[in-house]
């Protein structure tokens, strides 16, 4: 073949594919010439009508309200009835009087935690693990919970698929691994594992994103940076002794303040904040110095401690937890003797919370009990020991949401959580009674969460 020719060829060629492109749009345009504009997708809306709202922070509920949802967001509020918007095809839900109430929201949570046994955690499959994790998703939205703060395990993979529908359950505001040292609470490994060599495989719990290791302000320099890479909303590190680890007492103090320090400058270069695990005076005093913002538990605290806090401005996010939560060791354990010693202080924590006004969460901390999972609700009403009813709920909802906004922009639900105001993202729960006045309908919520929407979507809808 000559140049000429392979030239004349190629423009023949390029013809060819012009022609056939042009037929192609042409018929393209054909085929959708008599078709409408596509329309836009219709953002759905939801109208609560003749509701009593408690909003997330006041002690009483409101006038007979209508409260209209559009989107995800929470749009009107009126006592006048509001006309319903025929063209966005409004549902309409009678409330009939009922409460209209934030989501309820847990502070301390373990998505990936709650169901599996610690050596399911340890040793089982992790596709498995996921699936169970999942499943009890699904069944914490449905208890009303429609956010978790969740304080370590590998739950990144569970909230996307959350968050893109594959799965259903609730908000999660991850920590990621829980960052712990050698022996600290969270190092979950065998003597046999020990000496760590430096290059070897990491522990399985680390392999799985459970819980990381690390000795020194590198590392956990390290250790942070990776969780917040995953996608963490806070850091969790533990700064002492834990009852569920077999290598820490309760009285240990873990990381150095530097190690401490390095973890909160990691995340406060991030735009976050650092979570710790602690029950001793020392513990806590020494992660407020290192500029942590938040003391999981506490439960061993003194005086001093309880006002160091009220002072720094510092949050309790504390648990009351059920005698049953020491039954998943084994009578005569040392993790069992830990448990009672921890719930012993739960008194006189509160007392002290209440004392000196600190500012204080709520969490359950729920672990490896698939039976204390469901009765999710009745470890919340169980604070009328301490506070009103009123309080009670306040807590676990508008100031609850409170502290989610330490995550600052790594929040990954941008919008107001917790309260039932305008403008507030849609979680929202409709309650067959009035929980103010009867805390217990929050423990059966089965029977009296009537409607449950997350994010201006119903997922649950007993009046249809
Ligand atoms: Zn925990």
């Amino acid at each position: 073949m000559t140049h000429e020719r392979l030239r004349s060829l190629s423009v023949r060629v390029a013809k060819c594919g012009l022609v056939a492109a042009c037929l192609f749009a042409a018929s393209v345009v054909l085929a959708q010439a008599p078709a409408e504009e596509p329309a836009a997708p219709a953002v759905p809306v939801v109208l609560f009508q003749n509701v009593r709202i408690f909003d997330g922070k006041s002690s009483s509920l409101s006038a007979p309200s209508h409260v209209q949802v559009r989107g995800n967001k929470i749009e009107k509020i009126s006592a006048a009835p509001v006309p319903s918007d025929r063209r966005a095809g409004t549902v309409l839900i009678d409330g009939g009087g009922r409460t209209l109430m934030p989501g309820l929201i847990d502070m301390h949570w373990h998505t990936m935690l709650v169901r599996p046994t610690p050596a399911a955690l340890l040793a089982g499959d992790i596709g498995h693990l996921n699936l169970v994790a999942g499943a009890e998703a699904t069944a914490t939205l449905m208890r009303g919970f429609t956010t978790v703060r969740d304080l370590g395990g590998p739950a990144f993979g569970l909230k996307r698929a959350i968050d893109d529908g594959t799965v259903v359950g609730p908000r999660i505001f991850p920590s990621g691994a829980i960052i712990t040292i050698t022996s600290g609470h969270g190092d979950f490994r065998q003597p046999f594992e020990v000496p760590r060599v430096l290059g070897a495989p990491q522990s399985r719990g680390e392999q799985t994103g459970a819980a990381m290791i690390a000795d020194s302000p590198d590392e956990v320099r390290v250790r942070v940076r990776e969780q917040l890479m995953l996608g963490a909303s806070q850091i969790k590190l533990t700064a002492g002794g834990g009852v569920a680890s077999p290598h820490s007492p309760l009285d240990a103090s873990t990381f150095t303040e530097a190690e401490l320090r390095a973890a909160v400058e990691a995340a406060e270069n991030w735009g976050t904040y650092v979570t710790v695990h602690a029950y001793t005076p020392e513990s806590i005093q020494r992660a407020i110095s290192a500029g942590v913002k938040c003391i999981e538990h506490g439960h061993l605290m003194d005086e001093a401690t309880a006002r160091l806090l009220a002072d720094k401005d510092i949050w309790l996010s504390t648990q009351a937890f059920p005698d049953q939560l020491a039954d998943a060791f084994p009578p005569g354990s040392s993790e069992r003797a830990k448990a009672l010693e921890v719930f012993a202080g739960t008194d006189r924590t509160f007392a002290l919370a209440k004392k000196y006004e600190i500012k204080t969460a709520f969490g359950t901390d729920i672990l490896f009990s698939p039976s204390l999972a469901p009765r999710h609700g009745e470890l919340l009403a169980k604070l009328v020991r301490w506070y009103t009813p009123a309080e009670t709920l306040v807590m676990a909802t508008g100031t609850n949401a409170q502290l989610l906004e330490l995550s600052g922009k790594r929040n990954p639900y941008p919008g107001k959580l917790g309260v039932v105001e305008e403008g507030a993202l849609a979680d929202l729960l409709l309650v067959d009674g009035n929980p103010l006045e009867n805390i217990e309908l929050i423990a059966d919520p089965g029977a009296n969460f009537v409607v449950i929407m997350k994010d201006g979507k119903v997922y649950k809808n007993a009046l249809k």
